[in-house]
């Protein structure tokens, strides 16, 4: 037996990677799960060249828990190390990493930076474990089976043993006093299936012992667990033409088990150069309600779990997107902040970028009606990238749909061509007409339609950003919604028809109609409409109401967001019932009849509520009874 002292300047450099890594100190399973795997995936490749002879047998790594030692072990058949190689990988190179690490944090709170970067990796174990064993034997014929242990100082023990026969590495964690919660096994398998789920070598989540009662007494037992907790071979490492549209379904269930909705479509990420990914995405439903993403992008490096949170290294409008996307060459174990300057982060986000664009513009292009159907899912997720991602835009503007009140979809091209012989108005500017519900907006998408105009519907929660944006794009294009203007001006195309009333006769009906309803709320205008159009409308600026709708999703335009609700009364000047109104010489008849139009005029935009409302209909009761 021989004990050595590791070479560090730093005393006890353990406790201090505890408490830097302290947060996020269940990923040392991770760590020793995959060196278990990298040395099995060594010794098959060293096997293929013909360096290690014979049968390998069986390959599984095994991780075990045993409650009454209070140890986790995990087992691995791979090429395993002598003691010259432990001396130099795990007390030499790995002790350094640590070194290094600690000189460079111990006065900062970055917790960001992960282990692996350092090559502390196996020392990962000393976050739980008060003592580690390494028990190994190597492939190379005529080695000795050897014993290291270390209990976190730099102090440890190397010494030969007989009693390992088997090929292979053993570390045994003597779980510390204060994360004893990892003897147990629910939480040992959740920690498998979160990090190692795809890890390429079958791993068995092998027999334990445990404390059992029995006749009062407390009894150790064996018990069995014996089940492999991962997929060696996931779908997104295999061929496209292996596989159906079924086993994507079906790897789709595998990420998300508790996820019942099947993925609209997928694209399968295949890239060498200039850099390594692969991946499968899935496109999911999306509702119309923007939430923040539950079950999200996977992140994967080697087919092992790195994160789940893909924020600042894939655009976010991708974040929406389901799947795994799998890369060596993804700076993994270093903070978000230098991820996002990386330049392979940004070579990456934007090939995936522009994948998921061909793929749509792929269906749109095979098969029209199918990216129709599909539009309503997806919408939310286009728009987004098209406000966020340039790139995106250009490319979207082809296939993205503009779908009319009708339920008709129009490219940006098509719907061009289709409105503007007659929605240019006398300064060249297209004008699209938008309504954000059919309900709320009838009557105003009603007389749109009557002068032949078309309707756009926006009512995804995204929309009045993308009409903005899109303005922004758009050549001499603006977008108006229907209900704020008369129909006339909505786009204005002349100087109007001549009103039937005088200015003076305007000004006697204006106090009768200013008395019937609330005068912070409402401003009455007289305009010369038809005589076929509505006797008075409600009609809220389009101005107005944008400033609106951005200080309610928090635009900042807080001046806006404090104002009443305004509206215009447009009183039309050469319908009938005005002249009537001041015709009418007994003023309470006069100011019913005005309270009637203006509430039919407020019935119409939704605004007629409660007591007015019961009111109203009482009146309208009245007024049919004694008209016979
Ligand atoms: P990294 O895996 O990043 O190199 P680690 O600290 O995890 O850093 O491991 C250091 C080295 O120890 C590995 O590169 C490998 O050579 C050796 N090693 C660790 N675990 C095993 C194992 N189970 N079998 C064989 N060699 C191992």
């Amino acid at each position: 037996m021989s004990t050595g002292k590791i070479n560090v300047q730093t005393e006890n450099i353990f406790p201090i990677i505890k408490k830097f890594l302290y947060s996020d100190n269940e990923i040392f399973l991770r760590e020793l799960v995959s060196n278990a795997v990298d040395a099995t995936q060594k010794l098959k490749a060293l096997s293929s060249m013909g360096e290690a002879k014979g049968d390998l047998g069986d390959l599984k790594v095994e991780v075990e828990v045993d409650k009454v030692a209070k140890t986790i072990t995990i087992r691995d058949k791979g090429i395993g190390m002598t003691g010259e190689e432990i001396e130099k990988y795990i007390t030499q190179i790995a002790f350094s990493g640590a070194e290094e690490f600690v000189q460079k944090y111990k006065d900062k709170v970055d917790k960001n930076v992960v282990i692996g970067h350092f090559g502390l990796g196996f020392y990962s174990a000393f976050m739980v474990a008060k003592k580690v064993e390494i028990f190994s034997l190597s492939f190379k014929e005529g080695s000795r089976a050897v014993r290291w242990e270390c209990d976190g100082s730099p102090e440890y023990t190397l010494e030969d043993i007989n009693t390992k026969t088997t090929r292979g590495t053993d570390i045994v964690l003597h779980i510390a006093d204060d994360s004893e919660e990892y003897l147990d096994n629910y939480k040992i398998q959740g920690l498998l299936t979160k990090y190692c789920k795809f890890l390429p070598v079958e791993i068995k989540f092998g027999t334990k012992k445990d404390h059992v009662k029995k006749d009062g007494e407390e009894k150790e037992t064996e018990v069995e667990v014996d089940n492999i907790i991962n997929n060696p071979n996931p779908a997104w490492t295999r061929k496209p033409a292996d596989l159906k549209d079924e086993d994507y379904k079906a790897f789709y269930r595998e990420l998300y088990p508790m996820q019942f909705e099947e993925p609209l479509f997928h694209i399968h990420l295949n890239v060498d150069y200039p850099f390594n990914l692969t991946g499968i995405l899935y496109f999911p439903k999306l509702t119309n309600k923007f939430e923040a993403p539950k079950d999200r992008i996977q992140l994967y490096c080697n087919q092992v779990f790195v994160t789940d949170n893909v924020e600042n290294i894939v655009p976010d409008f991708l974040t929406l997107l389901r799947g795994v996307i799998d890369s060596p060459d993804i700076p993994l174990n270093v903070s978000r902040s230098y991820l996002q300057a990386d330049g392979n982060v940004k070579k990456i986000s934007s090939h995936i970028t522009k994948k998921v664009a061909d793929k749509l513009e792929e269906i749109f292009k095979k098969d029209r009606a199918d990216f129709e159907k599909k539009w309503n899912d997806i919408k939310i997720f286009v728009e987004y990238g098209m406000i966020s991602d340039e790139k995106f835009y250009e490319k979207a503007v082809k296939f993205a749909l503009l779908q009319n009140t009708d339920g008709k979809s129009f490219t940006f091209e098509e719907y061009e061509n289709h409105v503007k012989g007659n929605q240019t108005d006398k300064d060249k500017r297209l004008v699209y007409l938008y309504a954000t519900s059919t309900d709320e907006q009838h009557a105003y998408i009603d007389a749109a339609r009557n002068r032949g105009y078309d309707v756009l519907l926006m009512d995804s929660p995204l929309d009045s950003h993308f009409i903005n944006h899109l303005e922004s794009k758009l050549k001499d294009t603006s977008f108006v919604r229907v209900d704020s203007d008369t129909v006339e001006k909505l786009i204005k195309k002349d100087d109007g028809m001549p009103s039937k009333l005088t200015d003076e006769q305007q000004k006697q009906v204006q106090p009768v109609i200013e008395g019937v309803v609330p005068k912070e709320k409402f401003t009455v205008v007289f305009e010369s409409l038809s005589e076929t159009d509505a006797p008075m409308l409600i009609t809220r600026p389009e101005f107005m109401r944008r400033m609106k709708d951005m200080s309610a999703m928090g635009g900042g335009m807080n001046f806006y967001g404090s104002m009443p609700d305004m509206y215009n009364l447009v009183v039309n000047s050469n319908h009938p019932i005005i002249s009537k109104i001041l015709a009418e010489t007994n003023a309470d008849k006069q100011k019913q009849l005005a309270k009637q139009t203006t509430d039919l005029a407020l019935l119409s935009q939704g605004l007629l509520k409660g007591e007015d409302l019961t009111g109203f209909i009482k009146r309208s009761v009245d007024m049919i009874n004694s008209s016979n």
